[in-house]
């Protein structure tokens, strides 16, 4: 199949799932993950209509984006991996969100970083739902001192949280992977209300359809709009 065909499927997916569960279907954005992926393919992607794409690592979505997002000014690229202290600069540069904050030391060391930007970083908190994934705030308590930790940084500003469901066939520990997000939004958006948390960021190739049935608002898919990520 090709880029273009597997971008249509998909959005027809998002359209029945939405559907099943009576949320209309343009209220879930559509990334495409081009990690490992060619220029190539990622300008097919572009041309199948996606406008969000997500990177992992930022040398390689500074290698792959920096000219291309220059050509194509309504490209938004957010950073969905790990980011390390020593990469918050290049990191703050380039992307339009962070969607992997996954500890207090980095808010701290972006929050610094994003002075010199023109605008404030939009940045995700991500919640570890998964017992597989080992990255995330572990809990409500970590992701309220969080927010706390945010909230002096002019710098950056909160629009939702992340996870990353647990990489396994059993749906219901999927399902209660995403169900946690879902608790975590609702406790903080109590808590927080002065915070934007619209952007709930969860579901993946193999697990997007359960995620939008839960209340995801962003799809990160990879596997199936691209194939399989040369090795
Ligand atoms: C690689 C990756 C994805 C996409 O995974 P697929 O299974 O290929 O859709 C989504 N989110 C994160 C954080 C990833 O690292």
């Amino acid at each position: 199949m090709s880029i273009t065909e597997s971008v249509e499927q998909i959005q027809e997916r998002i359209a029945d799932a939405c559907l099943r569960v009576g949320r209309k279907p343009d209220s879930v954005r559509l990334m495409a993950v081009s990690k490992m992926q060619p220029l190539p393919s990622i300008e097919a992607a572009w041309n199948a209509g996606v406008r969000l794409f997500g990177e992992n690592r930022v040398q390689e979505a500074d290698e792959k984006f920096t000219l291309f997002k220059e050509q194509h000014p309504e490209l938004e690229l957010h950073l969905i991996g790990t980011l390390q202290r020593n990469k918050t600069n290049a990191a703050s540069m380039l992307f339009d969100c962070v969607q992997s904050v996954d500890r207090e030391a980095l808010i701290d060391k972006l929050g610094k970083a994003c002075t010199s930007r023109p605008k404030p970083l939009p940045i995700l908190l991500e919640l570890h739902t998964g017992e597989d994934s080992k990255t995330g705030f572990p809990n409500i308590d970590g992701l309220c001192r969080a927010v706390e930790r945010v909230l002096p940084y002019s710098s950056l500003v909160v629009q939702g949280l992340m996870t990353i469901a647990p990489n396994t066939e059993d749906k219901a520990r999927i399902r209660a992977s995403f169900r946690s997000l879902i608790s975590a939004y609702n406790i903080l958006s109590s808590r927080f209300p002065s915070c934007d948390w619209s952007c709930l960021s969860m579901g993946m190739s193999s697990d997007f359809e359960t995620a939008i049935e839960e209340g995801s608002t962003l799809i990160r898919i990879g596997t199936a709009i691209f194939g399989r990520r040369p090795a």
